[in-house]
């Protein structure tokens, strides 16, 4: 059998990909990993907006350039431009899976659109549940890494989002991501404590910016919690499958997301909160509400292009650690 690469647009259960044998590939992770500069240019020659999310045009040039043989889009649970965007893909010639995560949480419906998405790839739930164990293995690994980061600060924010962000996919090699993983780890454990003046938490989709966690740790604070990098991350380990992708909050309310960072700003003893969000895009709003109901000093950023933070946003940040560091 040949193995096929499928791109896909967020996290789905990755699981029933990797029971398959194909290999998963986050086009996020493509995106930014590659020259997306290039990407968005590409997608905007194709016609695609200047006024659109840059990762949407980013995940469209990176499906094209990847060698896929099919991507999967999250067309309910993610981003409101998903269908649309599928909808170039396949014009572009490529075959596109539509997977939604249900609105209300329901455990039948998750379990049905799982069950769908087996039998797409030929697979049975057991050999699912397999994959999901070897995965978990790793998955427990990363769960210490972020213990690293946020009590022993052995680990700083920047590598924190690195790894749990690219455990998306596990960059399409869990194996070798397990075994670059466990040095890591080996090394990071016999490291000193990182000094760190303000305690932050980090919210919403990864940055697009890309210094942004070298200039926040040069101002002498840290990012000791990535939200929605350790929702990625998978990390309550449950046993079972269905339940896996109902608590991981990503795909739902607000409210959702709401309650694990108040959980979290206790449990790392956070000082202030950076609020990005991503130009265009529809979770501005729900930054709202996150902002209404947090009570720690919060910074909103927003973002645009794949580029350094530019100097309005760092003078912003400067004043934010004159103010509460
Ligand atoms: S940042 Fe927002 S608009 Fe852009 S791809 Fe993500 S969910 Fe969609």
């Amino acid at each position: 059998m040949t193995t096929k690469r499928i791109g896909f647009t967020t996290s789905l259960p990755i699981e029933v990909i990797y029971a398959s044998g194909n290999v998963p590939i986050d086009l996020n992770n493509i995106f930014l990993s590659h020259d997306s500069t290039a990407h968005i240019h590409e997608a905007e020659l194709k016609g695609f907006p200047r006024s659109l999310c840059s990762w949407i045009k980013g995940n469209f040039s990176a499906a094209l350039n990847s060698d896929l043989d099919e991507v999967i889009g999250i067309v309910q649970g993610d981003c409101s431009n998903s269908n649309s965007l599928l909808e170039m893909i396949k014009e572009e010639g490529i075959p596109v899976y539509r997977f939604s995560y249900p609105h209300n949480r329901e455990y039948s419906l998750m379990d049905r659109e799982i069950s769908r998405l087996e039998e797409h790839f030929s697979v049975s739930r057991k050999q699912s549940i397999e994959a999901k164990k070897w995965l978990d293995s790793i998955r427990k690994k990363l769960v210490e890494l972020d213990r690293l980061c946020f009590l022993e600060r052995r680990v700083s924010g920047k590598e924190n989002h690195l790894w749990l962000v690219n455990s998306s996919d596990f960059q399409g090699y869990p194996q070798r991501f397990e075994r670059e993983l466990d040095e890591f780890l080996y090394q990071a454990r016999q490291r000193e404590p990182l000094p760190t003046r303000l305690r932050l938490g980090y919210l919403g989709v990864p940055p697009i910016f890309r210094d942004l966690y070298d200039i926040i740790s040069g101002l002498g604070g840290d990012v000791i919690f990535n939200e929605v990098q350790r929702q990625f991350s998978m990390p309550y380990l449950v046993e079972d499958l269905v339940e896996q992708y109902l608590i991981y909050t990503y795909p739902y309310s607000v409210l959702g997301r709401l309650h694990d960072i108040q959980e979290q700003i206790q449990i790392r003893k956070l000082n202030g909160i950076i609020s990005y969000t991503q130009a265009f895009c529809h979770l501005q709003i729900d930054n709202l509400l996150l902002k209404k109901h947090i009570s720690l000093p919060f910074l909103n950023l927003e973002g645009d292009l794949p580029e350094e933070l530019d100097s309005r946003t760092i003078l912003r940040l400067e004043s934010f650690f004159e103010v509460h560091a």
